[in-house]
């Protein structure tokens, strides 16, 4: 039975330091999670597509000519055939649009989304206007924010889903 102190609260077995005494929650057991090098830990690559100079960056197969907007892939995850590094003009289609209505980071929402069909190039997801939303087959052009995000030309400079 749970014991009850003579002001009714009930006790229960004190804690034996399983948890640690600090106040950091990282514990020093082997997990798959990375904490990162804010944390301490190792650094963690940027998984973001990039716009750099200009150009989307990204790898081309040259065996089937897949694109994709990750440079650094080893192999194309299509053939397995071997990539080249290549860049793509940041601009294409819109493919799926939506608005979320939660905050997500720095965006306050509502704050808009969508798949761009890059011209031919990835299909990548990149902040854009909310109000309107564009649509499905409305051409977009995109640069990179400050803090890396990929944004439709206007959105993520203050003017539009950004809190800042
Ligand atoms: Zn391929």
């Amino acid at each position: 039975m749970a014991a009850v102190t003579s002001t009714g609260s009930v006790t229960s077995a004190p804690r034996t330091g399983a948890t640690g005494s600090g106040p950091s929650e990282l514990t020093d057991r082997p997990n798959k999670r990375r904490a990162g090098e804010v944390a301490g830990g190792l650094a963690v690559a940027e998984s973001r597509p990039q716009v750099v100079d200009g150009l989307l960056r990204g790898a081309r197969c040259s065996r089937c000519a897949h694109p994709s907007a990750q440079p650094d892939v080893p192999w194309c995850p299509v053939c397995f055939g071997p990539v080249e590094e290549c860049g793509f003009d940041p601009e294409g289609v819109v493919w799926a649009a939506t608005t979320v209505h939660l905050p997500v980071g720095r965006w306050a929402a509502p704050f808009g989304l969508a798949y761009i069909d890059v011209d031919d190039g990835p299909r990548v997801l990149v902040h854009v206007a909310h109000d309107p939303l564009p649509r499905g087959g409305d051409r977009v052009g995109f640069g990179i924010t400050d803090d890396g995000d990929l944004a439709q030309h206007g959105v993520g400079d203050g003017q539009n889903g950004d809190p800042r």
